[in-house]
């Protein structure tokens, strides 16, 4: 995609964005030129999927837009520099990589905001913790010290019709307030990531206070 047009991308969407919403560009798959421009333009949130494609553009973006990990978390994955990198993990899903983060940033002195990625289709093949569990799991990692679980984050199914996402985002949205209400110690609900190109409109009506958007700001992708 050009950057003439990356750029008309981002400041469209900024200006439709309500106050208070946080508009983060899922990169994945994108050149580090490309995200460079839409930082330009106006980014201040870069999502990303792969470390290695994250490393790569932090060399030319650097800090002048905060990361964050929104994609597949991997015990092998959870090292220094990638902790050191990243300002937000969505993705978090178990209490094991959870431990992970933990004992990793003790050791370079980090406390790391986290969100809980909900399964909110109960899709097998997903990632995510189903939605029955979500509370339990933020009851455990809340007593982790070098983590902070700051919200929930969730995918949902994708369909072609955009109606059909609200569901699974009307009962993320329930858990998050549930959850909210608890008080727990470490734990501050903040923020609720949910809808990309096609289903962010839904996910601000009901409630998202950060939406992921890859191809209305850099077009197709190839391969997902
Ligand atoms: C790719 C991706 C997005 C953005 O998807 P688009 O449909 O391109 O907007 C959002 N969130 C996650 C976790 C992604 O992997």
């Amino acid at each position: 995609m050009t950057s003439k047009s990356i750029k008309q991308n981002v400041a469209r969407l900024l200006a439709e964005l309500p106050v208070g919403v946080e508009l983060v560009a899922a990169a994945k798959t994108r050149t580090a030129e490309e995200i460079l421009e839409a930082v330009q333009a106006g980014i201040k949130i870069i999502g990303e999927n792969y470390v290695k494609e994250a490393r790569e553009a932090y060399k030319l973006v650097g800090k002048r837009a905060k990361w964050h990990f929104i994609g597949t978390l991997q015990k092998h994955n959870v090292r220094r520099n990638v902790l050191e990198l990243f300002d937000m993990i969505e993705s978090v899903d178990s209490l094991d990589i959870a431990k992970e983060i933990d004992k990793r940033c003790a050791q370079i002195g980090k406390i790391m905001p986290i969100l809980i990625e909900v399964n909110s289709g109960r899709e097998p093949q997903k990632s995510g913790v189903l939605p029955d569990a979500a509370e339990q799991l933020v009851r455990e990692i809340s007593s982790l010290g070098n983590i902070k679980v700051t919200g929930l984050m969730t995918m949902g199914p994708r369909f072609g019709n955009t109606e059909d996402s609200r569901p699974y985002f009307v009962e993320t949205r329930k858990i998050f307030d549930k959850i909210k209400g608890l008080g727990l110690p470490n734990v501050e609900m903040r923020y609720l990531s949910m809808g990309m190109t096609n289903s962010y409109k839904v996910a601000l009506q009901e409630g998202a206070n950060i939406i992921r958007i890859g191809t209305r700001i850099f077009g197709e992708r190839d391969q997902v």
